[in-house]
């Protein structure tokens, strides 16, 4: 939890430069916990291909709107589905509880572990919470995306965004 001021700074001047010399890079940061404390993490394809990929798989329908104007990732016809990376792990199940509470249907966590080996600990920890609080998880890994030559196959994602710079 405990992260040095100076070192903070930095990578915010540094995030700012970035931002400066490539607009199209520091899409691909983001600020969030991982198992070494917070710090930048880097996403190699965005959250919403790991939505794509498996709401197409199950038949749901992305960005269902509730009638409070939040959005569930995807519904299917038994699931209200959130997507997180999984240092979002503890957000995601607010998430889908809320969206359980809106749609009525059963609430389910997708954890995105683009590195399994390390983050399999934050899938046991909502996994362990699904138990108690009665809601489902299930992970998944970059697979998923069927990557090829390191990028997927979606137009929107930010493995693809080099390309087209006008955004
Ligand atoms: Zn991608």
């Amino acid at each position: 939890m405990k992260a040095n001021k100076h070192n903070r700074f930095a990578l915010f001047l540094f995030s700012i430069c970035l931002t400066v010399l490539y607009p199209n890079y520091t899409l691909a940061f983001e600020y969030g916990y991982t198992p070494s404390g917070y710090k930048y993490v880097v996403h190699q394809h965005s959250e919403s291909s790991y939505q794509h990929a498996w709401c197409k798989q199950h038949n749901g329908v992305e960005e269902y709107k509730n009638e409070d104007k939040t959005r569930v990732d995807c519904l299917t016809n038994t699931h209200a589905i959130e997507f997180d990376f999984a240092n979002k792990w503890a957000e995601s199940i607010g998430q889908a509880l809320h969206y359980q509470y809106m749609t009525g249907k059963k609430a389910k966590v997708v954890l995105i572990l683009e590195k399994p080996e390390k983050e399999f600990c934050y899938y046991n920890r909502v996994k362990t919470l699904s138990k108690i609080h009665d809601f489902e998880v299930e992970y998944i890994t970059p697979q998923i995306l069927n990557i090829k030559n390191g990028k997927c196959k979606y137009k929107d994602c930010k493995c693809n965004r080099k390309t087209n710079s006008n955004n």
